[in-house]
């Protein structure tokens, strides 16, 4: 399962935002049995409409949507990198998690210290990408070293010394490695040495929730859009962490109302767990029936027996066909049968890219 990591400075809403997704969008564990289950961990369901849809026309027992696995990772201060706070510790949860989502404090409120003394969002981030930048700098130079000293031919190393070099130079300045449009060769090199600045970068602005309503008008989110304006990888989500945590207590329906009062569609739990979707590349397909209605998760660019691989390791070692639909189809004919007489199913083979939203039955030998 994908892993998402809080990352913040102390008191920017880290705990609050992650009791507030843990609690509104808690995945049932025993469905992904492969999960730890630890107190900083949550398994998050990804909201999505269509899980529902397909579930209602095969009126299936059971629902399981797709989820992620999102941990909160405290304790960066600055200094990290050279050990203060809980310095590697810390530094070691991230090296473990696929997508970096960074929480920027865009809310004021005296009885809330901040840690720097003023609320500064872009000074935040700029604290953060040093630690993070520094961190991989002392991996990179560790690496260096022991290339000198095997003094080993060039297509032994793990990186290009040359490429080494290159990402020290930047790193050394505090410039994270994703920002360097390396080609994705160089990237495959580098990522070998489980780096932290070649995972990919959410902004998190978490805004006071009486604020929420003027989205990129907040002076504080705006400083953090015009940061994003001169350094263009990365995207952003505007939350209010206490709000999300507040909507907990409605039901689905004065929820609805609220965030309809508030000019928003989605909460911003969904919104986030959206964006990490997208940033992660990832992509949907179902499985449904009247035992159950799944999504799962894949890859953007999945084969067909890469996909069945997901579900089970024997579907993809076994794999022969998959019979697919498109979402759309589903719901107009009602059935795999009807579509199948309607010449709409297709039966694909070992190449077949799967797109997102397909309904896919696999056939494969066992
Ligand atoms: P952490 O140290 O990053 O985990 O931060 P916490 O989640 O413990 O939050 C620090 C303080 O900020 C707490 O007093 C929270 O109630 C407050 N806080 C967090 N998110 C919000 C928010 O969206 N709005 C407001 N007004 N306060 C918040």
């Amino acid at each position: 399962m994908l892993k998402a990591g809080l990352v913040g400075l102390p008191n920017v809403g880290k705990s609050t935002l992650f009791n507030a997704l843990t609690k509104s969008k808690k995945a049932e564990a025993a469905n992904y049995p492969f999960c730890t289950i630890d107190p900083n961990i949550g398994i998050i369901a990804v909201a999505d409409k269509r899980l529902e849809e397909l579930a209602k026309i095969s009126k299936s027992i059971k629902t399981i949507p797709a989820a992620i696995e999102i941990v909160d990772i405290a304790g960066l201060v600055k200094g990290a990198s050279q050990g203060e706070g809980l310095g590697n510790q810390f530094l070691g949860h991230i090296r473990e998690v696929d997508a970096i989502l960074l929480i920027l404090r865009c809310f004021e409120g005296t009885e809330v210290h901040h840690i720097t003394g003023r609320v500064d969002p872009v000074k935040d981030l700029d604290i953060l990408l040093t630690e993070l930048s520094l961190a991989d700098y002392s991996t990179i130079e560790k690496q260096f070293e022991k290339v000198k000293k095997s003094a080993s031919a060039k297509g032994k190393n793990l990186v290009d010394p040359s490429l080494l070099e290159k990402a020290s130079h930047f790193l050394g300045k505090g410039i994270p490695l994703f920002s360097l449009n390396l080609d994705p060769q160089e990237m495959n090199q580098l990522k070998r040495l489980s780096l932290l600045t070649t995972k990919p970068i959410l902004l998190v602005c978490n805004v006071d929730e009486n604020e929420l309503s003027l989205g990129e008008k907040n002076p504080l989110v705006h400083k953090v859009i015009d940061y994003i304006k001169t350094h263009p990888f990365y995207d952003y989500v505007i939350l209010s962490a206490q709000l999300e945590s507040d909507l907990n207590d409605l039901d689905s329906e004065e929820k609805r109302e609220y965030l309809q009062s508030l000019g928003l569609k989605d909460s911003g739990c969904d919104q986030l767990v959206q964006k990490v979707y997208k940033l992660l590349g990832l992509r949907t397909f179902f499985t449904t029936g009247p035992k159950e209605t799944r999504a799962w998760t894949i890859h953007a660019g999945d084969t067909a027996p890469k996909a069945a691989g997901v579900i089970h390791s024997d579907f993809e070692r076994g794999f022969i066909a998959a019979e697919c639909l498109r979402f759309e189809d589903f719901v107009f004919f009602g059935s795999f049968a009807k579509a199948k007489e309607a010449g709409k199913l297709r039966i694909e083979g070992k190449d077949y890219v799967i797109a997102d939203g397909e309904i896919v039955e696999f056939r494969f030998n066992v």
